[in-house]
């Protein structure tokens, strides 16, 4: 499979995090330290309180919005849910589902996760479909097992057209927030696996297409190493992402913009 198919996506996920009033600041000072970037696509996934003026004040910029959940329903009596018609209402782009925060507070089931891709999908949405293994399950040799398991669960009767317009995160829980990273060999040993299941399930051509993102304590130090990786495609990243230095040094490592001693740096 060859990485050159594919153009890297930096996806930050601000969780509940910062205040609207702080999205433009951010913006400001994002797109002066990634002024002409066009070889990695730039999305950040905020809170839906911020949703709104992000996507304007993002306009005319190449960052892309997302939001960090959608509802499985479409409108309706369904009190603090946001429907995916909503979201790209107002320009959003992307959606991250599946998270393991939401799976782990939310009691979000795979049923769950594979309706709001439905959802998601249906109002033109990018769902970044999120997957991983707990510690335990890695230290029981169950991961390959329960990643399979997860994708497969998540796109169940969802067709290769719509299946082109998702990405997928592999996100090991035992390393999101925890500073603990996955080594870059774990990390390419699963999202080449999980690209090996999209080859069995829809094709090689879509499989040589989907990017497959690594996400759980990538930051600019780590993301040179990860984003080397034949099969790492691109990060979804938490903490990092709320520091504009840190998430331009990244974005500008996946395009690999950035000159090799500030890499080292
Ligand atoms: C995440 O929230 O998806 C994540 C990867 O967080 P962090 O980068 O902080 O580990």
């Amino acid at each position: 499979m060859n990485k050159k198919y594919r153009k890297p996506l930096i996806a930050g996920n601000w969780k509940m995090n910062t205040l609207p009033s702080g999205v433009r600041p951010f913006l400001d000072e994002l797109k002066t330290l990634i002024p002409r970037f066009r070889s990695c696509d730039v999305v950040i996934c905020a809170p839906f309180t911020h949703l709104g003026s992000m996507t304007k004040l993002a306009r005319e910029s190449r960052i892309g919005v997302g939001a960090q959940d959608v509802s499985l329903h479409d409108f309706g009596a369904y009190t603090g849910e946001v429907a995916a018609k909503m979201l790209t209402d107002i320009d959003v782009r992307y959606v991250i589902i599946g998270h393991s925060e939401r799976r782990a507070y939310h009691n979000e089931s795979d049923f769950e996760v594979n309706a709001k891709i439905k959802a998601a999908l249906a109002a033109g949405l990018s769902p970044i479909l999120c997957v991983g293994e707990s510690l335990e399950q890695r230290e029981r040799g169950l991961t390959l097992e329960h990643i399979a398991y997860q994708i497969k669960a998540a796109l169940s009767g969802i067709d290769t057209d719509q299946v082109k317009r998702c990405i997928l995160a592999y996100e090991p829980i035992w390393a999101i927030g925890t500073g603990r990273t996955a080594t870059s060999e774990q990390a390419q040993e699963v999202c080449a696996y999980i690209r090996g299941i999209i080859r069995d399930c829809y094709g090689a051509r879509l499989a040589r297409a989907v990017r497959v993102l690594y996400g759980g304590s990538m930051n600019a130090q780590n993301a040179a190493e990860l984003l080397a990786m034949e099969d790492i495609d691109g990060g979804l990243i938490g903490g990092a992402s709320l520091k504009t230095a840190d998430f331009a040094r990244i974005v500008l490592t996946a395009a690999e913009e950035l000159p090799e001693e500030q890499l080292q740096a």
